[in-house]
């Protein structure tokens, strides 16, 4: 899928759009999930325009895809769900229902999250 800049992520990422920031560094900015699906649900998305994992992986620099991920690590830290666990999902294309085409990571935490199941 082509890159849509018009995107609500890039337009946060731009300043054009708010958020309630959790992290930001070079690769990658951390913010709440406007509809949190848990008690800790945070959003982290590359600085780039890449439209899902797919692309993100796929042609994304190594550097890029290595910052990236350790942000996302970095920002479960500092959001203190190390210890207890956490849940990393990226949804990609329509049958995983991405409805923001700029690729992003959810990070879910702060209670049990049972088993990962298919509605
Ligand atoms: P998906 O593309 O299916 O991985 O889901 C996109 C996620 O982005 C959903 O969980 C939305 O609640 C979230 N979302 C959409 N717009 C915003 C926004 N402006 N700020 C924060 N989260 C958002």
């Amino acid at each position: 899928m082509a890159y849509d800049p018009n995107n609500i992520f890039a337009k946060i990422l731009r300043g054009e759009a708010p958020c309630t920031k959790v992290y930001e560094d070079e690769f990658a900015l951390a913010f709440y999930d406007i509809h949190p699906d848990a008690p800790v649900h945070v959003l982290v998305v590359p600085k780039g325009q890449y439209a899902s994992f797919d692309d993100f992986a796929g042609f994304a620099p190594a550097e890029m895809v290595k910052g990236f991920f350790v942000a996302v690590r970095r920002v479960a830290a500092q959001l203190g769900l190390t210890e207890n666990g956490y849940r990393i999902i990226s949804n990609h294309g329509p049958h995983a229902n991405q409805v923001v085409h700029h690729f992003h990571v959810h990070i879910l935490g702060g209670r049990p999250l049972g088993g990962l199941v298919a509605p």
